[in-house]
């Protein structure tokens, strides 16, 4: 079934969406993007994926072509149009069309290109991959040194997944000088004794929504948690680990190249903050 597509004002049959080919977006990967999950037809924490929007949008100079007022009533009316029950919103917003190929950025008069899209995924919050977790394996983190703007240079992380897919396992995590970063589109942490243990802010990973809020949710019930990068080798000792993102929510990971961790299983506590992060953000759901 075609689907009804936003794009600079229009809602569009997705065959008749198009985008110049001088546009930043597509000639510089000059753009930005958020993935918005959507359970039951509601948006998922809109609130935190617009706020990172703006910063993504101001660590780049470009100006927001829509309100947030807009964009929330732009999903909605994709959500209802699609009759998306459960899966995403993706929306993308690049620096425009100048006309031409050129590295300068162009004047603030050309506006911007807005770009959303449903993808639906019935079931999402049912994956049955939470019963049997991941396996990753590390790789070099090889991506540009500002991972904490959500930019569509997606090239490297691409790359890391079919590395993750020769290796026969569901993802990769992203390494520096030993330390794992996050994984190639989501935050990873470990738990050992008890203890969260994930990367801290920084440039060098994306500040995830879900990783803020399943943070919270875990201070507030009482469990330990340690913002600090740590290494492979940590990681292959561990208890056990998992992943979030927005729209994997909390995944448990089982296996770290090669090295089953502890019972091999997913863990308790990744079991746990999967279930408090579903019940919590159905709750504020829009
Ligand atoms: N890190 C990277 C590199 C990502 O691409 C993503 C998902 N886009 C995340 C972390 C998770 O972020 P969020 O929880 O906001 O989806």
């Amino acid at each position: 079934m075609s689907r009804t597509v936003y794009v600079n004002g229009a809602y569009l049959p997705e065959e008749e969406a198009t985008v110049s080919i001088f546009d930043r977006g597509f000639l510089m990967a000059d753009a930005v993007y958020e993935v918005t999950s959507v359970l039951d037809g509601k948006l998922i924490d809109f609130a935190g994926h617009a706020a990172r929007l703006a910063r993504s949008l101001g660590e780049l100079e470009m100006a927001a072509p829509v309100t947030d007022a807009d964009l929330l009533t732009i999903h909605r009316e994709l959500v209802a149009r699609n009759e998306v029950v459960d899966g995403m919103v993706y929306l993308q917003i690049t620096r425009g069309n100048p006309g031409d190929r050129d590295f300068a950025y162009p004047a603030a008069s050309v506006p911007g290109t807005v770009v959303l899209f449903t993808q639906a995924k019935p079931g999402l919050a049912d994956n049955p991959q939470a019963k049997v977790g991941m396996k990753v394996v590390t790789v070099e983190d090889q991506r540009w040194g500002r991972r904490d703007i959500k930019t569509v240079q997606l090239l490297f992380p691409s790359m890391a997944k079919m590395m993750a897919k020769a290796a026969h396992v569901d993802d990769a995590w992203l390494v520096t000088e030993g330390m794992v970063n996050e994984g190639t589109s989501n935050n990873a942490y470990i738990v050992k004794g008890g203890r969260i243990i994930t990367r801290h802010l920084g440039h060098e990973i994306l500040h995830g929504i879900t990783r803020a809020a399943v943070l919270r949710f875990a201070r507030e019930a009482q469990m330990e948690v340690e913002e600090r990068a740590f290494s492979v080798e940590e990681a292959k000792g561990a208890d056990e680990a998992f992943i979030t993102s927005a729209s994997a929510f909390v995944m448990p990971v089982v296996e770290v190249d090669g090295v089953a961790l502890g019972s091999g299983k997913p863990g308790p506590v990744a079991a746990r903050l999967r279930e408090i992060y579903l019940e919590e953000v159905r709750k504020t759901a829009i």
